[in-house]
Formats: C-alpha cells, sequence, structure tokens
C-alpha cells in the first residue's frame, strides 16, 4: 500500500451514475506496479452491461447540464480543478504506483491534467456563435455552438489523468455527459479524478468511468451504442483504425490521438547544448512513452560525433529505478512485453550495423526495467526508424543536406509531433511548413500545453484537443436562418 493524506482517494470499484459500484459479475482483477511487478490491488472488472448502464445515465443527465448556465458548469469545473491541486502529492503518488513515471513526472502529470480543466473552465464562457451577413436582406444568419451528445472517451495507460481531463473537461464545459474507459493498467487515477469531480458537485452520470479486462467488448459497446454521438480515443494506431470502423455504423463524431514517430531534427547551425537538453527531455520523460517522443535523431554529419557525446554523457547520468524514490529520474517500463520489444528493436538495429553508444539490455531490478540506450549509424530500414519506440532508445541518423532531413523526417505514416533546433529564421519557417506534423518544437523538446492545439496529421488523427480549437471537437454547429424580418 502507499501512504497517502487522504487514503479515501484509493477506489477500486467503478463510478457510475454518481456511485461506487461492483461490477455485475462481482469479478475484479490485479492492477500490476510497473516497478515492482507485484500486483498492488483489485479493482471492478466491468464489461458490456456496465458500460451500457453508464451510457443510458449520462443521456438522462444530460439535458439539465446542458441547460445550466456557462457559469454554472464553469463554477463546477473549476471547484474540480482547485480539488485536484489541493490533492496532487495523492494522486501523483497513485500515478506513480500504477503507472511507474517518477513522482516529479506524476506531479506535473497531475498540474498539467489540472490545466486542461482550467482552460475548459474559462473556454465553456467562450462558446459564442457568429452573425453572418446574408445575401437576403430580409435574413439574418446566425450560427450556435450546441453539445454534440453523450460522449464515450478511451484512454491510454502512458498519461493517466491528462488523457483523460483533455477530454472530459472540454465534453463537460460544451455541456455533453461522459463516459470513460480508461486503460486497465492505470485505473486508479481515473477513479480519484471521478471521486474528486463527485466532491466538486458534479451531478451524477455526467462522468462515469468503466474499466474491464475485455477491452474490446467495453470499446465495442461504446463506439457501436446509438446514445453515444462523439468517440474521442487515445491510443495506438490499430486501435485507432478498428475503432473508426465500429464507429461508422452509427456516423459518430470521432477524435483520434494515434501514434507518432517524431523526428527531431538538429541542423549544424544549431545551440548543440540546447539541442541535447531538448532531445533528453523529449526521448526520456516517461521513460520514452510519450506519443511526442523523439522517436528519430536526425543530426547534421558535422555536428552528429558531437551531439552524440554530448547525449550519451548526459544518458549516462540518468538514475533508474521505482519511481516513488525521489532520486529517480527514469522508472521502468509500463510491462514485460515492452521491455522484451526494446529488447527487439535494439537487437534489429544491431544485426543491420547500428552502433551501441549505451545501455541496450534489460536491468538487473526486479520491475520493468530497461536501460536508456542510444544507438548511432542508424538507418531507415531498421525498426527504430520505422516504428513507434515507445521506451528510453535514442536512434541517431544523420544527414547533408535540409531536402534530405526533410525527406527523412516525413518518412513516415505518422505524423503527430516534430522538432527542429536551428538559428536560422530561413530554416525555422522553412522546415516547419514543409514537415508533414500537427506540431513543431523549435529549439524546444517539451510542446504540451492546454493552451496550444494538440494533434496529428497523416496516420496520427484526427481533431485537436486543448486551446481555443478543443471546445469544437465536442460541439455542433447549428445554423439559424431568420426570413422574412421586412414587412
Ligand atoms: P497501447 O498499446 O499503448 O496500450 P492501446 O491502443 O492498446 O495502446 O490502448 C489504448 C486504449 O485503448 C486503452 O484504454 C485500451 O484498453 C484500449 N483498447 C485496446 N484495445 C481495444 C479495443 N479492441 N477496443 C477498444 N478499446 C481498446
Amino acid at each position: 500500500m502507499i501512504e497517502l493524506n487522504d487514503p479515501s482517494l484509493l477506489k477500486t470499484q467503478l463510478f457510475i451514475n454518481g456511485e461506487w459500484v461492483n461490477s455485475n459479475s462481482g469479478d475484479t482483477f490485479p492492477v500490476y506496479c510497473p516497478a515492482t511487478n507485484e500486483c498492488f490491488v483489485n479493482v471492478a472488472n466491468g464489461g458490456k452491461s456496465e458500460t451500457e448502464y453508464a451510457i443510458n445515465c449520462a443521456h438522462s443527465a444530460m439535458p439539465l447540464w446542458q441547460q445550466a448556465t456557462a457559469k454554472q458548469r464553469a463554477n463546477i469545473l473549476k471547484h474540480w480543478y482547485r480539488l485536484i491541486v489541493e490533492n496532487t502529492q495523492d494522486l501523483a503518488r497513485i500515478l506513480t504506483v500504477e503507472q511507474g513515471k517518477p513522482l516529479h513526472e506524476a506531479s506535473a502529470e497531475v498540474t498539467y491534467g489540472a490545466d486542461y480543466i482550467e482552460w475548459f473552465a474559462e473556454e465553456a464562457k467562450r462558446l459564442y456563435g457568429d452573425i453572418i451577413p446574408s445575401n437576403n436582406p430580409s435574413q439574418r444568419i446566425l450560427t450556435l455552438k450546441q453539445p454534440v451528445g453523450v460522449v464515450a472517451a478511451i484512454t491510454p495507460w502512458n498519461f493517466p489523468i491528462a488523457m483523460i481531463t483533455r477530454k472530459v473537461a472540454p465534453a463537460l464545459a460544451a455541456g455533453c455527459a461522459v463516459v470513460v474507459k480508461p486503460a486497465e493498467a492505470t485505473p486508479l487515477s481515473a477513479f480519484a479524478l471521478a471521486e474528486l469531480a463527485r466532491r466538486a458537485g458534479l451531478p451524477k452520470g455526467l462522468f462515469s468511468v468503466v474499466v474491464g479486462t475485455d477491452v474490446a467488448q467495453i470499446g465495442h459497446e461504446l463506439s457501436t451504442n446509438k446514445i453515444v454521438k462523439k468517440l474521442s480515443f487515445t491510443g495506438s494506431t490499430p486501435v485507432g483504425k478498428l475503432l473508426l470502423k465500429s464507429t461508422a455504423d452509427t456516423v459518430k463524431k470521432v477524435s483520434m490521438e494515434l501514434g507518432g514517430n517524431a523526428p527531431f531534427i538538429v541542423f549544424e547551425d544549431a545551440d548543440i547544448e540546447l539541442a541535447v537538453e531538448g532531445a533528453m527531455a523529449s526521448k526520456f520523460r516517461n521513460a520514452g512513452q510519450t506519443c511526442v517522443c523523439a522517436n528519430r535523431l536526425i543530426i547534421h554529419s558535422a555536428i552528429a560525433q558531437e551531439f552524440t557525446q554530448r547525449l550519451v554523457t548526459k544518458v549516462k547520468g540518468l538514475t533508474i529505478g521505482n519511481g516513488l524514490d525521489e532520486n529517480v529520474s527514469i522508472g521502468p517500463l509500463i510491462n514485460e512485453k515492452a521491455v522484451e520489444n526494446m529488447q527487439g528493436l535494439v537487437n534489429d538495429a544491431l544485426a543491420l550495423n547500428a552502433t551501441l553508444e549505451t545501455g541496450g539490455s534489460t536491468v538487473d531490478l526486479k520491475g520493468n526495467y530497461f536501460s536508456p540506450t542510444v544507438l548511432s549509424n542508424v538507418s531507415p530500414e531498421m525498426r527504430v526508424f520505422k516504428e513507434e519506440i515507445f521506451g528510453p532508445i535514442a536512434p541517431i541518423l544523420t544527414f547533408d543536406t535540409d531536402e534530405q532531413a526533410i525527406e527523412l523526417a516525413n518518412a513516415t505514416e505518422a505524423g503527430l509531433a516534430s522538432y527542429i533546433f536551428t538559428q536560422s529564421h530561413r530554416r525555422i519557417w522553412q522546415v516547419s511548413e514543409k514537415l508533414e506534423n500537427g506540431i513543431v518544437g523549435v529549439n524546444e523538446g517539451v510542446i504540451s500545453s492546454e493552451v496550444a492545439p494538440f494533434g496529428g496529421v497523416k496516420a496520427s488523427g484526427l481533431g485537436r484537443e486543448g486551446s481555443k480549437y478543443g471546445l469544437d471537437d465536442y460541439t455542433e454547429l447549428k445554423y439559424i436562418c431568420v426570413g422574412n424580418i421586412e414587412e
């Protein structure tokens, strides 16, 4: 068990219609601690019937919420925000135990996740429509934004708090009700968020959390139930494609935040130290398990050696271990399969003549650890180039011309984040515009913020989260034509 200031934040039941409930079957499933591979707690194992019930409750709860003023909705969201901030320490501990990231990163995620709630509480009051000049003098044309309807959200384990608040906050702000299915590896953070929403006075049924081991069954209900009007998913590209297909029959709106394969380009005129720091932050945060992680370090050949040396020195300085230990800078991976995958990626690269600069193996600790790794002499036929690594491996390849760098960067179906390091204004504009990505970090390795639109192009997804655009994904635009107003 972990020490919490408020132990009642550690919930193990489903949260449906404002109540904590067991699964209908009474079944439970274990939540493991990635740092030790031990079962931490057992939680209720929900399925289709619980999901269907949560959707029906959302449907019943929505009309009153939709009719509330934006200010009333905003006040409850702000209250929820404050409770999350007040409970940061406990939420961070719960997050670290089930997810593995170091406590300081978990705490940063709590803040980051809460910031979406604050942002959308404010934006709720700015859901403006337009008055459009008509071609007909006796008509007036108006638009209004209305809530899209009941929302289903399916979220991943890598950011167990922020990926939920990013969806739930705009949905609630717009006047929708939401059913969330968090990842089965990290349900506890979702439950704690729900408990704080309940304490903030969010009316029952507007935010339910259903989780279970039969994810396909829950996912099928969420993506095919007629009541659900919008599905918002963050996760892997294959599951995203599957869900897109299953939403087709009921023509739901969708938001998809799928996999990335971020290029991280360092030009010969870059501030190398800044670039190395950016690479460390982008690559090794959450042990490389973020969809905006630098996946391919594309470095100009004139500075590649210096960049590699400096990066390797920093990587060797990382302290690996249990995230609950304050001194740890990099935690475990989510499960054993992820560790095996890292080893497979390294072995593939080495077989194709990559050079191992540091790391490259498992670590002699009890949990799911893989040593922070740097590979040089990487080439495009290697898996580390083609696949989303989702772990602490930094593959370095080199280029000589800007065109080569852009071509390498765009040689992937993914198009979420990208990074460029240069001091040239010409390059900042020219390269940013040519990169096929939804996000470009320029001389910056950390780009996520609630004020900015997060999302990808190509196979990385549909829609944007956060920013003034983030509410649009949860609203329908209605056009009203008022005619014959002249006597
Ligand atoms: P990852 O490989 O990073 O775990 P997934 O796409 O498998 O990514 O998981 C993201 C979310 O999608 C999780 O909540 C997971 O339970 C859920 N999920 C996985 N498979 C399905 C499915 N067939 N239908 C619906 N949800 C799914």
